[in-house]
């Protein structure tokens, strides 16, 4: 067996297949968007962990892979560090980890995928939503994971739920981990979970773009992805999705808030009241009934984020509140060093 001390030069067979499956599932922004989720394998002493700022989806195309040494992550845990592994790929990219290695180093199956499916996203967020997914998954291996930030903080709430010996985590405002002894297993438990969480979508009405194009001020555009605008164009929507961020991820990439613009309101001024706020730029507007405005350098993480909170808000029960981020918990993640450097690889 290797020691932690010989970093591997090359890729496991076990990694091409994690690939593949990665690939798969990055494909389909139901179950992911953009830089967002991480998948792992454990190889003996080795866990090979997605790189901080790479896309699922270009597992195949790219080297995203980066070999962590279990035993020291762990140590790190312990000893209070948020360990990180850094590696030069074979192609010579020097990659390091993403910042949830230490998620996937706890817990003990041999393969792990982290998604922010659109569903477990949505259910993670609702008010009450542990009582009605415990319904909902029934007869499967799964816990609910109190929110605590990405990195050491979820990392030790998960610990909190081993004892169970789940394959099915629930993160509070955050998405969804399922793992098990093989990709077949992880995948049938995902599609049985995705099954069971599943909501319809209602009915919105339609998209405004010509007068979205009107309203644009310089330097925005009509979002990228038609299903975005359904976070302005239905009016319970519009409530829900400027009342704040429902997980991590959509404050890295779209910032404090998303700026609502209610008929009658200016964009100029809604903006001057946000920058006065967080002394930020907003990075979109949610004009009331017409659609969504986002900035020119949001680029497309941003973009698919704004597309799965629309699909997540049109199936929002009716009656059901959403839970948010803490606004002193949103700007720690704006500021936390290790999104920055995710956030810098990402505009590379
Ligand atoms: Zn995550």
């Amino acid at each position: 067996m290797k020691s932690p001390n010989e970093t591997p030069s090359t890729l496991p067979k076990l990694v091409t297949e994690l690939a593949s499956w990665s690939a798969r599932y990055g494909a389909d922004r139901m179950l992911t968007q953009g830089a967002g989720g991480n998948t792992s394998v454990k190889d003996g002493d080795w866990l090979w962990v997605k790189a901080s700022g790479a896309w699922l989806e270009h597992a195949e195309e790219r080297e995203i892979f980066v070999p962590a040494p279990v035993a020291t992550i762990l140590a790190g845990l312990s000893a209070n560090e948020d360990r990180k592994a850094e590696w030069t790929t074979p192609g010579g990219r020097l990659l390091r980890s993403s910042i949830e290695t230490s998620l996937h180093a706890v817990v003990p199956d041999r393969w792990v995928f982290h998604l922010h499916t659109v569903a477990s996203m949505l259910w993670s967020a609702i008010d009450g939503g542990r009582t009605a997914v415990a319904d909902r998954l029934q007869g499967l291996p799964w816990e609910w994971v109190r929110y605590d930030r990405p990195g050491l903080p979820l990392t030790r709430a998960i610990v909190e739920r081993l004892g169970s010996k789940p394959q099915v985590l629930l993160l509070e405002n955050h998405g969804l981990v399922v793992s098990g002894a093989s990709c077949p297993e992880v995948d049938e438990l995902l599609w049985d979970t995705e099954q069971r969480l599943a909501l319809p979508a209602r009915p919105v009405p339609a998209v405004h773009l010509e007068a979205l194009r009107a309203a644009a001020p310089a330097g925005y555009h009509p979002a990228l992805y038609a299903d975005a605008h359904w976070c302005a164009t239905d009016s319970d929507s519009f409530e829900a999705a400027t009342m704040g961020m429902p997980a991590p991820d959509f404050a890295v990439f779209l910032g404090a808030r998303l700026v609502g613009v209610r008929s009658g309101q200016s964009i100029a001024a809604a903006a001057d009241l946000y920058r006065r706020e967080f002394g930020l730029e907003p990075a979109v507007f949610l004009v009331e009934g017409h659609g969504a405005l986002v900035r020119d350098s949001v680029g497309d993480n941003g973009e698919q984020m704004l597309e799965a909170l629309g699909r997540m808000l049109v199936r929002l029960p009716e009656n059901a509140k959403l839970t948010y981020l803490p606004i002193p918990e949103i700007l720690g993640l704006l500021d936390w060093d290790a999104e920055k450097y995710r956030q810098s690889l990402i505009k590379e």
